[in-house]
């Protein structure tokens, strides 16, 4: 049976590492063997155990220090000279055996949105494997209609570059009011979110709407801290390995 990569995606600070940990405990209690793999180099502390590291393969703090960079540029370096690791990871991730992997990654989205060494990366780890992007829009960041819409907009970019199957997770719903989520849920409909922009010219009209459009569907009301929503997104996922099982030869 293959393994099901689920890569979480998503801006700095917007929940991915926590929803890691979430994911692994809620698809091991339904029976599913779970991998996890950290493709951040800088995370000093992970509430679990990951079976693959980049932090294995590159140094960030090395990278700031040896060629005078940033935090920022030097965590999109580090991705880089990951990728000139291919052979080891490989070797490393054809040892992993699950039926799934939840990828962890760096908030830094523009590896994801505009560069072509994000998905490399993912590629390198998932290969031949079906995957799923999973991305996060923040709650916190989601409550003005303007941000929620960039958001939408980063969220659509991230989905054309990556290329892959997407779904929007709304996360940290637990610091909403009841009002405020029936608030952002309206807006995903569509006509309350360009009601609320309070849009005035055309083309910014269009670009909403497109926008609203392209993400398909609403993102899905999550909470890693009190282990909410995920079994609505996550059914998916498990149909999906139950077909695959069924396709295995026996004898
Ligand atoms: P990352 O940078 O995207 O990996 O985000 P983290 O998982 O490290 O989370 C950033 C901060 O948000 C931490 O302080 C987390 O405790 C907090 N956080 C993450 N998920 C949730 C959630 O579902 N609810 C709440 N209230 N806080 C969360
Ligand atoms: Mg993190």
């Amino acid at each position: 049976m293959g393994m099901y990569f689920i890569f979480v995606t998503g801006t700095a600070g917007s929940g991915k590492t926590t929803l890691t940990a979430s994911l692994i405990d809620f698809l091991t209690q339904a029976g599913m063997d779970v991998a996890a793999a950290n493709l951040d180099p800088a995370v000093e502390r992970l509430p679990y155990v990951p079976d693959f590291d980049v932090r294995q393969y590159v140094d960030a703090g090395e990278i700031m220090r040896k060629y005078g960079l940033g935090p920022n540029s030097s965590l999109v370096a580090a991705t880089d000279m990951a990728l000139t690791k291919a052979t080891e990871i490989r070797e490393e991730m054809d040892k992993l055996r699950a039926n799934y992997v939840i990828v962890d990654t760096p908030g830094q989205i523009e590896l994801f949105a505009y560069r072509n060494s994000g998905r490399m990366l993912l590629t390198l780890l998932s290969e031949d494997s079906k995957s799923v992007n999973l991305f996060l829009l923040d709650s916190f960041l989601t409550k003005e209609p303007r941000s929620y819409l960039s958001l939408l907009l980063l969220s659509s970019s991230v989905k054309f570059r990556l290329n892959l199957p997407q779904v929007n997770l709304l996360s940290k719903v637990d610091l909403l009011t009841p009002q405020e989520l029936e608030k952002i849920t309206a807006w995903s409909e569509g006509e309350e979110l360009i009601d609320a922009l309070g849009i005035v010219d055309d083309n910014s009209y269009e670009l909403a709407s497109s926008v609203i459009q392209y993400a398909s569907s609403p993102p899905t009301p999550v909470s890693a801290i009190e282990g909410k929503g995920l079994g609505k997104f996550t059914l998916k996922f498990r149909e999906f390995s139950q077909a695959e099982r069924t396709t295995t030869p026996r004898n």
